[in-house]
C-alpha cells in the first residue's frame, strides 16, 4: 500500500521529552543533515552509538550554548531508519530554546506531532499496530496499560494479523490460479480447500472478535458499577475506594446527574467506578429516570459491587437481579452491625466509614479483573482494528456463500485489503509470488 518515500526527505527535530523545568532534555534529530548538524553544533560527530561529553555551541557566533552529551544513530539502524542523532541537554526552556533556534537555522525543520513514529513506519521499521502501540505506552496510565501497549509494541498482534493476511492471501492465489488457469495442472479439490480454509480463518477472526472487548476496555478503562439500595453507602465507599486505595488517574468528563464516574488504578488495572442512584421503586419520575439509568449502567459495567447496608441483610436479595461472578456482594456498614451473627459465606463485610474490610473488597475486585484481563495472548485495542477485522469477516463469510468463483475471489479480496489495512502493508506484488511460487505456472 505505501511506497519508501522517493524524494530526500527533510531533516526534523523535536524535544523527546516533556517541556518545562528538568534535570535533563533530549532533542532528538532524524533524516540525512543530522550528521552535519551534530558536527557542527558539538564540533565532532560521536562514534556510534556511543554517548560523548560535548559542548554545543552556536554555529554562528561561537557562543557556548549548553555542555552535555551527543549520541549518533546513522540509518539504517536508528528507530526511524534515517541518520538520527540525540542531544542531552540541561532541561530549560532556555537552553531548549537555543539549541532549537541554531537548529532551525541550520535548515531543520521542527518535527510535526508523530512524525517520527511516522518515517519508522515508512522505512519498515514499525507496522500501524506498533505505531499505535507506541501512542498507548506514552499514554499509559496504569501497569496493565503498560503491558499491553509494551506486547504489541513487540509486534504480538501485527503478527497475529499478519499471519491471517498470508493464510487469506494464500486462499486467494489458489484460488485465483483455479480460475485463471483452468487448462493448467492444478490440483483439482482446490476449490473445495479454499472454501475449507475461508470457513475456518472465518472462525478464528470470530473468536478474535468475540473477546468482549477486552483489549479496547483495557486500554480505556474497565467498567465498575457500585449498585444497590438508597443510603446503603454506595457514594461513602466510591470516596473511600477512590481516596484510599487507590489513585485517581484522570477526571472523567460528561458525568450525568446520576452516575458519577472515577478512574482508579486498581492494583494496576486502569478501573472507571461509577456510583449509581439508589435502587427502590419510585412514583418520582426524576427518579425513574435516574433508577433506568443506574439499571443500564450496571448491566453494562464489566463488573458490578452490590452494596447494601449489613443492619438490613434481607436486601442483599436485589442482587438476584445480577447473577455470576462479576456481581461482588459487599455487606457496608458493618460498624453498625457488630453482634448481628455472621454473614453468609462470598459476602464481604466493610465499612465505608471506619474503612475496616476495604483491603480484603480491593483485593476481590482486583483479583475477578485480573481473571477477567491479565491474559498471555494479545487482545483487540482499537475500534479501527476492530472495523477492519469485522469487515475482512464479512468478506470471508460472503465469500464461502457465494456460488461463482469469480464472486468468491473478489470477497476474498476485500477481506484480504481489509486485513491488510489493520498493519498498513498491502501489496498486489505478494498475490503474484504466492501464485508463482506455489504453482510454478508457465515456469
Ligand atoms: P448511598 O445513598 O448508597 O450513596 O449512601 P451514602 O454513601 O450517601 O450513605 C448514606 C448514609 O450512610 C450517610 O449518612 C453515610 O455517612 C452513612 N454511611 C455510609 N457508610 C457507612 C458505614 O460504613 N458505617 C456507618 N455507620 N455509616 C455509613
Amino acid at each position: 500500500m505505501r511506497e519508501p518515500e522517493q524524494t530526500q526527505p527533510d531533516t526534523i527535530y523535536a524535544p523527546a521529552t516533556a517541556a518545562g523545568r528538568a534535570a535533563i532534555a533530549i532533542i532528538r534529530l532524524s533524516g540525512p543533515a543530522s550528521g552535519p548538524a551534530l558536527r557542527t553544533l558539538a564540533g565532532k560527530s560521536p562514534p556510534a552509538r556511543v554517548a560523548r561529553h560535548v559542548r554545543f555551541r552556536d554555529p554562528e557566533s561561537g557562543e557556548d550554548l549548553d555542555d552535555g552529551l551527543a549520541l549518533w544513530f546513522p540509518g539504517p539502524g536508528s528507530v526511524t531508519g534515517e541518520d538520527v542523532a540525540e542531544l542531552h541537554l540541561h532541561g530549560s526552556r532556555g537552553v531548549l530554546a537555543a539549541v532549537m533556534a541554531a537548529l532551525s537555522r541550520l535548515g531543520l525543520r521542527l518535527a510535526e506531532p508523530g512524525e517520527f513514529t511516522r518515517r519508522a513506519f515508512l522505512n519498515g521499521k514499525l507496522d500501524l499496530t506498533q505505531a499505535e502501540a507506541v501512542a498507548d505506552l506514552a499514554a499509559a496510565e496504569t501497569e496493565a496499560q503498560r503491558r499491553q501497549a509494551l506486547r504489541q509494541l513487540d509486534g504480538s498482534l501485527g503478527e497475529i494479523y499478519r499471519g491471517w493476511g498470508e493464510r487469506l492471501l494464500r486462499l486467494l492465489a489458489h484460488l485465483e490460479a483455479a480460475i485463471d488457469f483452468p487448462d493448467e495442472d492444478l490440483p483439482p479439490a482446490i476449490e473445495a480447500e479454499v472454501a475449507e480454509g475461508s470457513r475456518r480463518l472465518a472462525a478464528e477472526i470470530g473468536r478474535h472478535l468475540a473477546d468482549g472487548h477486552r483489549g479496547e476496555r483495557l486500554r480505556d478503562g474497565i467498567a465498575v458499577a457500585i449498585v444497590g439500595p438508597p443510603n446503603a453507602g454506595k457514594s461513602s465507599l466510591l470516596n473511600q475506594l477512590a481516596r484510599r486505595e487507590a489513585a485517581i488517574t484522570s477526571p472523567i468528563a460528561g458525568t450525568t446527574r446520576d452516575v458519577i464516574e472515577v478512574a482508579i488504578d486498581l492494583a494496576g488495572f486502569p478501573v472507571v467506578l461509577a456510583d449509581t442512584a439508589g435502587l427502590r421503586d419510585s412514583a418520582d419520575i426524576i427518579e425513574q429516570e435516574g433508577l433506568r439509568r443506574a439499571l443500564k449502567h450496571a448491566e453494562e459495567a464489566e463488573l458490578r459491587l452490590f452494596v447494601f447496608d449489613a443492619t438490613r441483610p434481607e436486601d442483599a436479595k436485589g442482587a438476584a437481579a445480577w447473577p455470576g461472578p462479576d456481581t461482588l456482594l459487599v455487606a457496608n456498614k458493618i460498624d453498625l452491625a457488630a453482634g448481628q451473627g455472621t454473614l453468609p459465606a462470598g459476602i464481604i463485610p466493610v465499612s465505608a466509614l471506619t474503612g475496616e474490610g476495604l483491603p480484603v473488597l480491593v483485593a476481590g475486585l482486583a483479583s475477578r479483573v485480573g481473571e477477567i484481563y491479565d491474559i498471555a495472548a494479545p487482545a483487540l485495542t482499537r475500534a479501527r482494528h476492530r472495523e477492519a477485522l469485522e469487515t475482512a469477516l464479512a468478506g470471508l463469510r460472503r465469500s464461502v456463500a457465494a456460488g461463482l468463483a469469480e464472486l468468491r475471489a473478489e470477497d476474498l479480496r476485500l477481506a484480504w485489503r481489509s486485513l491488510g489495512r489493520i498493519t498498513g502493508r498491502v501489496d498486489v506484488e505478494d498475490l503474484l509470488d504466492v501464485i508463482f511460487r506455489d504453482f510454478c505456472l508457465g515456469k
